[in-house]
């Protein structure tokens, strides 16, 4: 453990549950499902005053815990940082989540369901009503969840050439919609964060879940976010 100035302590630890170990693991998850691949998307972690970011261009399900780079929170100074790698592109997009929502996770994934949804629609919100799994996303106005029959929001942000770009109007949209726990980026991806690791994971998997089954009611001519059939 601690050595020295390398600061090795900070990521090596035999704890599956410990922040560098689970961006891995975590990222090999995210691998399988398509959302983090040929090196886009990833995932940071912020444990009480240390946030733990991936390194950019690496692949993501061969990151390992020696890759990591450790920052301080809130003063964005690095405490680790891995020589001859960069740390993500996405880190500016990251901290937006931790200063603005005190996030402890934020996951930012290139699924194509989420691209597709930015592309089924042409506004800057998409939306989705009447399905179950939207009872697993928070809405902070209520101090819960969503309901069945709500209606959930999701704001949309123009793409831009690099990824940091796109931090100043990724806040603006944080500010816009206050209950929102993610942001779309139009022909690009989807940003989701969480009070815990665990709850942006399981966040993250219930919008996806959302994407795909938009997309396939759109497939059939039904509107996602339209009332339910029969019931007006
Ligand atoms: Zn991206």
């Amino acid at each position: 453990m601690g050595q020295g100035n390398s600061h090795e302590g900070l990521v090596f630890s035999k704890d599956p549950n410990h922040p560098a170990n689970l961006i891995c693991s975590l990222c090999k998850n995210f691998y399988t499902l398509g959302w983090v691949t040929g090196t886009g998307g990833g995932i940071s972690i912020r444990h009480e005053s240390h946030v733990y970011l991936a390194p950019s261009g690496v692949q993501k399900e061969r990151i390992t815990p020696r890759d990591i780079f450790v920052m301080d929170f809130p003063t964005k100074t690095y405490l680790r940082s891995p020589p001859s790698l960069k740390p993500s592109a996405c880190t500016p997009l990251f901290m937006a989540s931790f200063t603005k929502r005190n996030a402890g996770a934020c996951i930012h994934t290139h699924s194509q369901a989420a691209v597709l949804c930015t592309l089924l629609t042409k506004g800057s919100t998409w939306s989705v009503a009447n399905v179950e799994q939207i009872k697993a996303i928070p809405r902070p106005s209520t101090g819960g969840y969503y309901g069945f029959f709500d209606k959930l929001v999701i704001p949309i942000i123009e793409n831009t050439a690099h990824e940091e770009d796109l931090t100043e109007s990724l806040e603006k949209a944080i500010d816009e919609y206050p209950d929102t726990c993610a942001v779309l980026v139009r022909r690009h991806g989807v940003y989701v964060w969480g009070d815990t690791v665990w709850k942006a994971k399981t966040q993250a998997e219930s919008l996806d879940y959302l994407f795909q089954l938009a997309v396939e009611m759109v497939k059939l001519g039904m509107d996602p976010a339209g009332p339910i059939a029969g019931a007006e």
